[in-house]
């Protein structure tokens, strides 16, 4: 992964952005604004499943009124999404929101913006100029022909012109594109422009599966790059998935600390001694729901098992009917496979309030003996899947007709 590319910091309430700062997530609201208690109730969910930053639609009078009870009551910080009318961004940053997100194409009198840059700049509050390619201006489609990265970017240009008539430099800066290349290229000639953060995201992503993929696909790949200062996964689904889909990923890349359960299962082969797809649901969903911050391993066979999975916090392999339960790559519990999920769900909670050397230390002392004589029995039966030289050596030698 290359070095964060370095850009300017600036605050959305209490959460920096930029600047080095961890990566944060975003997420957006389903609901109508104007329904206060509905409204809460989702951000309070986002925030639950791990969005930082929280987007709410101002899109009439009832919205802003509503925006007034809500960002008060809010557990993280709210930005107000703002489409076609001025006023509604003064009324939101009256109604007390963290800061704002024009779209360029369909706010587009200067003299509007400006306004809005003053109050602003007043109030200390930022601006994401959050440009879209399904809604780029229309003179700039005009001159490019079609949403290219080059027209993306002077969209953003030509807001941040109209910001800086007024000194206002507290910015930060989406180039959204639906098209996975696109959108990356968009960014990346982005952040060779501008020092500004940059809220990263695939615009009209769609339903997972496909939603989620074109997500990560762009938004890792700029991450990777060293681009990105937050993010957005744009899904057409429950938006608690979006925030739970954005922390995951930057918790997988390494770029936030562990929150939650990671779970590593095999793919399973004809190795496998336990139906793993079953074992690993069940385990995710009570690891899950026990909302243990570990690295949990389910394998199906102890042939490559434990060995494969000796990183993993905690794990379990199945085999001749038990369950070989493991710590750090160590067997420290064989139980009949029935049980190997409950075992795995108290060894983890003890785990993770006891420390793994001390979990290792107190370890059944017959349970390695077990493991390696059950190890063995499967060697025997199904064969070394690591003897890979003597194996390509009979290839060979059945090839050649010998
Ligand atoms: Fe196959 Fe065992 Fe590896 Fe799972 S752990 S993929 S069952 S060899």
């Amino acid at each position: 992964m290359k070095s964060r590319r370095t850009t300017r910091q600036i605050h959305v309430g209490k959460v920096p952005v930029g600047g080095g700062t961890p990566i944060t997530v975003q997420s957006m609201t389903t609901t109508k604004t104007a329904d206060v208690d509905g409204t809460l109730a989702q951000v309070y969910a986002l925030a639950a499943s791990g969005a930082d930053i929280v987007r709410i639609t101002c899109n009439d009078a009832e919205a802003a009124e509503g925006l007034a009870e809500i960002t008060p009551r809010s557990p993280v910080p709210i930005i107000a999404d703002i489409h076609f009318q001025y006023r509604l961004a003064l009324a939101a940053m009256e109604a007390g929101v963290d800061a704002l997100r024009l779209n360029p194409g369909n706010i587009r009198k200067p003299e509007h913006i400006r306004t809005v840059a003053r109050e602003a700049k007043d109030r200390g509050l930022p601006i994401r100029v959050g440009v879209n390619a399904g809604s780029l201006d229309k003179d700039l489609l005009a001159e490019h022909g079609t949403a290219t990265p080059k027209a993306l970017v002077a969209s953003a240009l030509k807001e941040i012109e109209y910001l800086a008539d007024e000194d206002f430099e507290d910015i930060k800066i989406s180039v959204k594109h639906s098209h996975v290349p696109s959108m990356v290229d968009s960014y990346r000639l982005l952040s060779e422009t501008l020092d500004y953060p940059l809220h990263l995201g695939v615009t009209e992503a769609g339903p997972p599966p496909g939603g989620l993929i074109k997500s990560v696909a762009g938004i890792a790949t700029l991450l990777m790059e060293g681009i990105g200062d937050t993010i957005r996964f744009s899904l057409t689904a429950d938006p608690v998935e979006e925030a739970k889909a954005g922390r995951q990923l930057l918790e997988y890349l390494g770029l936030r600390d562990r929150t939650g359960l990671d779970l590593i299962a095999c793919p399973s082969c004809g190795r496998a001694e336990v139906d793993v797809v079953a074992v690993a649901s069940e385990a995710q969903e009570r690891l899950e729901a026990a909302e243990l911050p570990i690295q949990v391993a389910v394998m199906g066979c102890v042939v490559n098992g434990p060995g494969e999975a000796r990183e993993a916090d905690i794990g379990i392999a199945a085999g001749r009917g038990k369950g070989h339960l493991f710590i750090k790559g160590e067997v420290v519990r064989v139980v009949p496979e029935d049980e190997m999920v409950d075992a795995l769900l108290e060894e983890a909670l003890r785990l993770v309030e006891e420390g793994a050397d001390a979990r290792i230390a107190a370890a059944d002392v017959s349970a390695a003996e077990v493991a390696a004589a059950d190890r063995q029995e499967l060697l025997a039966i199904q064969g070394d899947a690591n003897d890979t030289a003597a194996r390509r050596a009979a290839v060979a030698e059945a090839a050649a007709g010998k």
